[in-house]
């Protein structure tokens, strides 16, 4: 219940209770839709066995046991902890078509989806580190 009301409270922010709440930069990204520059974050390099949430409303989105390291600076995953915790959106915005990733529960940005993982799924999603934080950790 008390997740729910928590939720309901985040559907209702407008933009000025969002940059309250997320802070300047992490509002940049989640909610206008910024990259964070590549090696800013902490989470580029996979660590054992976490769970990431949704820096702006905690849902799980990501484990480290789907992330791996391509020396790009982000963390990058072959896949969401579950599927229906993410959404997409075509992304037009540099001059070719990308898909951004997006948090179901909040609709923050994520990051991009690319299809030059690994196999089998051969997915990547290039996540900013500010958007994620560690479960239990602020
Ligand atoms: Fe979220």
């Amino acid at each position: 219940m008390r997740v729910l009301l928590f939720l309901a409270l985040l559907a209702s922010f407008n933009d000025d209770e969002w940059q309250e709440r997320l802070g300047r930069e992490r509002y940049r990204i989640m909610r206008d839709k910024g990259t964070e520059p590549s090696y800013s974050g902490t989470y580029a390099v996979p660590g054992t066995s976490l769970v990431y949430l949704c820096a702006a409303c905690d849902s799980p989105l990501f484990r480290s046991q789907e992330q791996y390291d391509v020396g790009n600076g982000w963390p990058n995953f072959t896949y969401p902890i579950a599927k229906e915790s993410v959404y997409y959106l075509e992304d037009w915005s540099i001059g070719f078509k990308r898909y951004e990733v997006l948090c179901r529960c909040c609709n923050g940005h994520l990051g991009h989806v690319f299809n030059d993982g690994p196999p089998p799924k051969n997915l990547r999603f290039c996540i900013n580190s500010i958007c994620l934080k560690i479960e239990n950790q602020e």
